[in-house]
């Protein structure tokens, strides 16, 4: 079963946002073609904090870029953004939103941030993902969404731990990059734990290749 996962492609995460990735726009075209490729099922996350966020550093009187210890762990402070129920939060558009079949909200709760789609950080409240997919007997998770260095490395991490087999398409990623190298670093830590990093164009073969 192939099953595709698209990691917070939203407003605030591209440019025109409030915490932009740089060409996270670019990522768009690829996604508007895979929503229509032959996948058995479409995931789709959404960064989805309430205005406490404990993440948001004007919620501390901060600067972005800081951090501080929030119940015990390293928390970087971010601009606001992805707020529920406003813009930044809503899909990016240019892609054809009808083919998600379900929509996974994280970060959540304001207290604790949540870059993985499956858990919160400090790993202790899942999103629901996790039982969502194997209640749908996935076992191989195609991944592209921003960003490489934060949402889509965790989320890949956290899968393959879950027992899943990720996949993650390399051009349908781009990374944050506090420290140029941050996305390097994050491809090499995600395959060095065994996830699948792959090509758009070598995409189709290897769902008729390799479909469980
Ligand atoms: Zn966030």
């Amino acid at each position: 079963m192939n099953t595709l996962l698209l990691v917070d492609i939203q407003n605030d995460f591209i440019p025109g946002g409030t915490l932009p990735v740089k060409d996270g726009d670019r990522i768009i075209p690829l996604v508007k073609e895979m929503v229509w490729m032959p996948f058995d099922l479409i995931v789709a996350t959404k960064d989805w904090h309430p205005t406490t966020h404990a993440s948001f550093a004007d919620n501390h009187g901060q600067e972005p870029g800081k951090h501080i210890t929030l119940d015990g762990i390293d928390q970087i402070l971010w601009p606001r953004h992805c707020v529920q129920g406003t813009w930044g939060a809503e899909f990016a558009s240019g892609w054809d939103t009808t083919q998600v079949e379900k929509v996974v909200y994280k970060g959540t709760d304001p207290n604790i941030d949540s870059y993985s789609t499956f858990f919160d950080n400090a790993h202790l409240r899942s999103t629901g993902l996790e039982h969502y997919l194997k209640g749908k007997g996935v076992k191989k998770i195609f991944i592209v969404g921003l960003a490489t260095d934060y949402c889509v490395l965790f989320s890949v991490l956290d899968a393959i731990q879950l027992g899943f087999d990720p996949y993650v398409v390399l051009e349908g990623c781009k990374g944050v990059n506090i420290h140029p190298a941050d996305s390097e670093h994050a491809l090499e830590a995600m395959k060095k734990a065994g996830a699948h990093l792959i090509s758009f164009k070598d995409l189709s073969d290897v769902m008729k290749t390799k479909a469980i």
